[in-house]
């Protein structure tokens, strides 16, 4: 077996600085520092060098130099991830994908536009707004968050439920191999010929490839759109009106909820006109025609009626709807004034058990001492517990974790999955352990090791590795 060359890192700036502008190759502690976590900063790690290339030819060399000399190689689009995706190896590259930001071709006539991953989610819709025309995955940190990362995540937002994540929202990507090959993913057509592989490398975590282009779908701009709010003073019959839309064959364009603990902090924080003294609010956007967006409204305020609701409130004008919204949108802001620190969790589960979870975890925040206030994509059952802690306090954070744990695992016991839109990164491997068996984890592995044999791309995270696995059943099944 050949033996693996080795080279230290001034040795692999200098390489690096042939074909990358040396600014752009970093290895000075004080630059590098920013860079040393993703949004989940409980997790911080140096890497050893930072790279921040501006063409596909240069990540291609900078994959081929890794692949010679077996260094992990980490991507990261904005940094905005919050399950330590894009938390650097301490031997490896930190990829940055920056520099990709430009829109290459946005084309009407197709409604497609093709993108570099470093472009910021919200940028697209605003460069094709002037065509009557946006991008519909609408994660809540789309200002900031590059569609990269999004196809790397396989990002949700609010109007996911009626459009779809990410994965159903393009049609091409090119990504380079851990070997530095460049390859076409999909086409521009519905269909394209062998295995979906755009939909295997969505949601991918940055294990399978380095993604340098995506087509994205567009949509045109809907004719109006209108927002209903609702307050009830219990969470049991508002998750029951959740189901009930559903039921009666409404899509809405958003169907997002909030428990009392955040209806406080966003009303304190926005002052949207949210009913303070509500045990849950629910915001459920319709979006079409102008007759369909009010035969749908009057429907949905209805069942809001009909399941109790003691505020219901429709949005008369855009800056009614926005403002309805404004408490939503800053929601998790708002919460983060209201202790020193948060942990966001993400699961998802059967929309009919909303009730059941939420009444879960708040007998869990007594037994954890913690406060929880959830805010969340309620018409897909996606949570977004946030936990309360201080990170001052020696264990908190621990603490945090372990509730988060438990959360997830109560996810998977009724039915639902351990991520929603956040992935699994570094924050989830112990609870994919619980989501798949040893088989179904072996084929993450096959399909990871047909894509990336020397394990170079994002190393330890995602799949978790078989022997722990072992491990942890052994471990839980002696416990229970
Ligand atoms: C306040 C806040 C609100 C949020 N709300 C939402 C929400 O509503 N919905 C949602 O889905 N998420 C949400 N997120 C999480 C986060 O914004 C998303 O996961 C987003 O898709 C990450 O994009 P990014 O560019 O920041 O990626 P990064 O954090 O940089 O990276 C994320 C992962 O993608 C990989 N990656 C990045 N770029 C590439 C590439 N070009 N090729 C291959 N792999 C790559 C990285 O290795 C990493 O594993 C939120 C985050 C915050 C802080």
């Amino acid at each position: 077996m050949q033996a693996k060359a080795s080279i230290d890192q001034t040795q692999l700036a200098r390489v690096f600085s042939e074909f990358i502008e040396p600014s752009y190759v970093i290895t000075d502690e004080e630059t590098m520092r920013p860079y040393e976590c993703d949004g989940l900063s409980a997790y911080t790690q140096m890497p050893m060098i930072v790279l921040l290339p501006d063409s596909v030819e240069q990540v291609q060399k900078v994959l081929r130099i890794c692949a010679q000399y077996e260094i992990p190689v980490v991507s990261r689009g904005a940094g905005t991830g919050l399950s330590g995706g894009a938390l650097p190896h301490p031997d490896g590259v930190l990829l940055c994908l920056q520099k990709f930001n430009k829109i290459l071709h946005i084309d009407t006539n197709s409604r497609t536009a093709r993108v570099q991953p470093g472009v910021r989610n919200l940028a697209i819709s605003e460069a094709v707004e002037k065509h009557g025309l946006y991008y519909a995955p609408d994660p809540s940190s789309q200002i900031a968050c590059s569609i990269g990362g999004n196809v790397a995540e396989n990002a949700g937002g609010v109007h996911c439920l009626k459009y779809g994540l990410t994965v159903h929202n393009i049609l091409r990507l090119e990504m380079i191999t851990a070997e530095g090959e460049l390859l076409t993913l999909g086409g521009e057509g519905l269909d394209a010929a062998g295995f979906d592989l755009v939909a295997l490398l969505t949601g991918s975590e940055g294990l399978l490839g380095v993604i340098t282009e995506i087509t994205v779908k567009l949509l045109p701009i809907q004719e109006k759109t209108k927002v209903v709010m609702a307050g009830f003073d219990s969470v049991e019959r508002a998750a029951n009106s959740v189901a009930a839309i559903i039921a009666r064959g409404i899509i809405p364009a958003g169907l997002e909820m909030m428990d009392s603990l955040a209806i406080k902090a966003a009303e304190d924080f926005a002052n949207a006109g949210y009913p303070r003294d509500a045990e849950a609010l629910l915001l459920c956007e319709i979006d079409g025609t102008e007759e369909e967006v009010d035969a749908h409204i009057a429907l949905v305020a209805e069942i809001f009626n009909q399941f109790g609701a003691s505020t219901v409130r429709v949005s008369h004008d855009e800056m009614e709807r926005s403002l309805l919204w404004k408490g939503r949108k800053s929601a998790f802001p708002a919460v983060g004034r209201i202790a020193a620190d948060y942990y966001c969790m993400d699961g998802t589960i059967p929309r009919k058990h909303i009730a059941y979870v939420l009444a879960e975890m708040k007998a869990m925040s007594k037994r954890y001492d913690l406060r929880v206030a959830n805010v969340f994509h309620a018409g897909d059952g996606n949570l977004h517990p946030l936990i309360l802690f201080d990170a001052a306090k020696p264990g908190d954070f621990a603490k945090a974790e372990e509730f988060g744990g438990e959360i997830l695992e109560l996810c998977i016991k009724v039915g639902g999955t351990i991520t929603g839109e956040h992935g699994v990164g570094v924050e989830k491997i112990r609870q994919m352990e619980v989501q798949f068996n040893e088989q179904e984890i072996a084929q993450f592995h096959a399909i990871k090791n047909a894509f990336d044999t020397l394990q170079m791309l994002n190393p330890g995270k995602g799949i978790p590795v078989l022997k722990r696995c072992q491990e942890y059943r052994a471990l839980t099944s002696h416990n229970h």
